[in-house]
This record gives structure tokens, C-alpha cells and sequence, in this order.
């Protein structure tokens, strides 16, 4: 725990019971306001950094909480229940971070990690560009070396927090290199002459988010900004935990329209009784109710495999040689896909007015369609887990 930081440190129990009640009285029943497309409300997540919670899954030896990624599944989950855009906004950084924390040097940890705890800090990371954002292969983006620095030129697409946050993890390719070891990681510090955030997407869910669009231009920063190891198998390795926590924001959203579901039957006239009484109805909730139980194992299963990982004497190692977890890559891809299922059910249960912007599922809809598109589209996924995983070994390529 960061010492301006007043709160003692708080249990897994403890941690989950705070960042519920932080979510229900700062962020729930705000929905047209965090879907209005305004700025992202950087200052209502102030209090978390005050209870010690901001970056909570940074290790104590950086001034964090060090909750584990079993944890952050429900509380995840309790944050995109109250909105999705802020749960994305404030989970997202875990992908910076987590590759600074496995691949950085100790003087790059101690600095950047540290100081996202000092005070409420964002990391991005940025590898999609125009022809490259499921195959990251295919980037343009240069790596020049120049004396003790090395000059990034290029233009990333999509990046999550890139506009506010303290330090970007940048990847590029050496110039007229060729091979793995081409692609490189690179920390990128705000403020770093060279960067020019280009515009903020207008995205049609997880408004309250920023996604913007950045180019650099002869940005120079010191080799030692680099990096240890193969950039592709880098954020390969970083996707692990931010894919399972993406995977626990459709689980959050879907939660909330189960529970508008609920409210509306209960007030729903229907053939003289109440819409909750009818026994369609009872079916549709029961699926759903297996559905979100089903994600949040997926989500627990994967995280406690990436723990498992972490708490090993060389998880950075290891990890290089596992690179995408099974687990995780499954628990996005199931959470997508069913919180989508679920979104449509919701969309029906309220006739005419689920089709009017007067209920707010249709936020939820747009919120949860996220999920099978960032950190590469299910049609990328599932090739990725037929060659890696159902392939036998010596046919995999
Ligand atoms: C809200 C949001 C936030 C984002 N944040 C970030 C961020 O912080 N950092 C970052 O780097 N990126 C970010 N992205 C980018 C995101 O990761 C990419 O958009 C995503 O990986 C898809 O890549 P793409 O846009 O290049 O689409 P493509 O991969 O080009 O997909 C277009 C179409 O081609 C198909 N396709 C592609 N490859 C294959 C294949 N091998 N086989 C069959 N079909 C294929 C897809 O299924 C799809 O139908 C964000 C995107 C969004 C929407």
C-alpha cells in the first residue's frame, strides 16, 4: 500500500464488498450520462484511489493492493453491472501494466508501476493499426535505433486510455528487419515529444470509455525503454489477463439485464396476472441464470490459471513459452458470444420499448458487442485455438 494512500490493506472479501458499494452509489443509474459520449469521467474514479483500490491487481511491493485475477473477475463483473465503459476505462490498464511487470527492467517497474499507484494512473497498449489489428504480424509501425535511444515512426489505430494515460507500451518493428525477434515492446512515457493523439474514436458502446487514434512521428525514448523479449510474444503474453477481465465485463452486463428483466415482469400486466409469473418467462431467466453462472466459472477457471502462472519463481519465462492461455482465450470468446445471446433475450422482453432508447438495454446491447471484437474478433480466436489446442503437435505450425 502506497503510503499517501490512508486505508490499510483490504482483504479479497473486503476488496469485493468496497468496489460494490463503490459502484452502486457513484455509477449505477447514470446510464444516459456514461452513454452521452462526453469525456470519460476520470474524476469519479478518484475515490478508488483514495481506498488504495486504483490498479488493484498491482503487487504491494509497488503500492498496490495485490489482488489477484481471481479476484478481479467479480469485481470487474460488480463495476461493467454498474457500466461497462468505466469497468473497461478502469480494468484495461492490467494489459500495460502486466507487461511492464513481466518484461520491464526492475528500474522501469519500480518507476512506472509505482508511480500508477502514487496517484490514479492509466497504462495503454497499442499494436492495432490500420491493416493490423487482429494479426499484428502485418504492423508498419518503425523501430529505429539512434545512439542510446531508439525512434518509433507510424500510426496506431485503436487505443484504449492512450489520451490520459501516464505511459503507453508501444509495438513496432525494427526497420528492414525480418523474423520474431523484429517486433519489439516499447514504453512510451506521457509527455514524450513525437506523440500526437490524432482524435477519440465515437464508438457505439463502452462510450464512457476513450479509444483514440495516435500517431508518432521521430519519438524518441531510451533503448532501455524496451522490452526483454520478442514484442508479438509480449502482448501474446499481456492479452491473457485483460481477455479474461474483458470476458468478465460481458458477465457484469449481463447480470444488469437479467435484473432489469426482473424488475420489469414484475410490474408487467400480462392475461390478468404479472408478466414474473409466467412460466416463458421463468424459462427465459432460468437459461440466463446457467448462462452467467457458466461465464463467471469460465472467468474463474482462466484467471486462476494465469494466477497459477504468476506465482511461479519465473512467470515471465514461463509464460513466454505458454503464450495464450486456452482458458482465457475461452472464457472471452464464450463470454462474448453468450453475453450477446443474452442481450437479445433482453432486447425482446420488453416489446416496442426494448427498441426505444427510453430503456436502457439498448446500451447494454452496444456495451456487450464489444467483447468478441477488442483483443482480436472470435474468428481470429477460434483459429488461434484449433491451431494451438486441437491440432495434434506435429502438425501445428
Ligand atoms: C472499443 C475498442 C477498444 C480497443 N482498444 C484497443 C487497444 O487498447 N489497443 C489496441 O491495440 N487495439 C485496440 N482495439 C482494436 C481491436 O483490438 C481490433 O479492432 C480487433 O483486434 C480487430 O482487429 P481489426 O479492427 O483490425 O479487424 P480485422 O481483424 O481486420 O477484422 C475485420 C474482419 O476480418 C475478419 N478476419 C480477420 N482475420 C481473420 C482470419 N485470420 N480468419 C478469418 N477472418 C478474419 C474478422 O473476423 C472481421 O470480420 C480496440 C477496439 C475497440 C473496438
Amino acid at each position: 500500500m502506497h503510503p499517501d494512500v490512508q486505508s490499510p490493506a483490504l482483504s479479497s472479501a473486503e476488496a469485493l464488498r468496497t468496489f460494490r458499494e463503490f459502484a452502486q452509489s457513484t455509477l449505477l443509474g447514470h446510464d444516459a450520462e456514461f452513454d452521452s459520449g462526453a469525456e470519460p469521467p476520470l474524476e469519479l474514479y478518484r475515490p478508488l484511489h483514495k481506498l488504495g483500490l486504483m490498479n488493484w491487481w498491482l503487487p504491494t511491493e509497488y503500492g498496490g493492493a495485490g489482488l489477484s485475477l481471481a479476484d478481479s473477475v467479480d469485481i470487474v463483473s460488480e463495476l461493467a453491472y454498474a457500466d461497462a465503459g468505466s469497468a473497461f476505462t478502469l480494468l484495461i490498464s492490467i494489459l500495460g501494466s502486466s507487461m511492464v511487470q513481466l518484461y520491464g527492467s526492475q528500474e522501469l517497474k519500480e518507476r512506472y508501476l509505482t508511480a500508477m499507484t502514487r496517484e490514479p494512473g492509466y497504462a495503454s497498449a497499442l499494436g492495432s493499426e490500420r491493416a493490423a489489428g487482429s494479426e499484428l504480424i502485418n504492423l508498419t509501425t518503425t523501430l529505429t535505433r539512434r545512439g542510446d535511444d531508439v525512434v518509433l515512426n507510424g500510426e496506431k489505430m485503436f487505443s484504449t486510455n492512450s489520451g490520459f494515460a501516464d505511459y503507453l507500451v508501444v509495438f513496432a518493428k525494427s526497420a528492414g528487419a525480418k523474423g520474431v525477434a523484429s517486433y519489439h515492446a516499447v514504453l512510451v512515457p506521457r509527455g514524450t515529444p513525437g506523440v500526437e493523439v490524432v482524435k477519440r474514436w465515437d464508438m457505439i458502446g463502452l462510450r464512457s470509455a476513450g479509444t483514440y487514434q495516435v500517431e508518432f512521428t521521430d519519438c524518441a525514448v531510451p533503448s532501455a525503454n524496451v522490452l526483454d523479449g520478442p514484442g508479438l510474444k509480449i502482448i501474446e503474453v499481456g492479452l491473457n489477463s485483460s481477455r479474461i477481465l474483458i470476458g468478465a465485463i460481458a458477465l457484469g452486463v449481463a447480470r444488469r439485464i437479467r435484473d432489469l428483466c426482473l424488475e420489469y415482469a414484475i410490474a408487467k400486466p400480462l392475461a390478468g396476472h404479472k408478466l414474473i409469473e409466467n412460466a416463458v418467462f421463468a424459462g427465459k431467466i432460468g437459461q440466463m441464470e446457467m448462462q452467467i453462472e457458466v461465464m463467471r466459472n469460465q472467468c474463474l477457471a482462466a484467471a486462476r490459471d494465469y494466477d497459477e502462472v504468476m506465482a511461479m519463481p519465473d512467470p515471465a519465462r514461463e509464460f513466454l513459452q505458454r503464450g495464450a492461455l486456452r482458458s482465457a482465450l475461452t472464457a472471452k470468446m464464450f463470454c462474448g458470444q453468450t453475453g450477446w445471446q443474452i442481450a437479445t433475450v433482453g432486447s425482446e422482453m420488453f416489446g416496442g420499448l426494448g427498441y426505444t432508447n427510453d430503456m436502457p438495454i439498448s446500451k447494454y446491447l452496444r456495451d456487450i458487442r464489444a467483447v468478441t471484437i477488442v483483443e482480436a474478433g472470435d474468428d481470429v480466436l477460434r483459429e488461434l485455438v484449433f491451431r494451438r489446442f486441437v491440432l495434434p503437435s506435429d502438425r501445428r505450425i
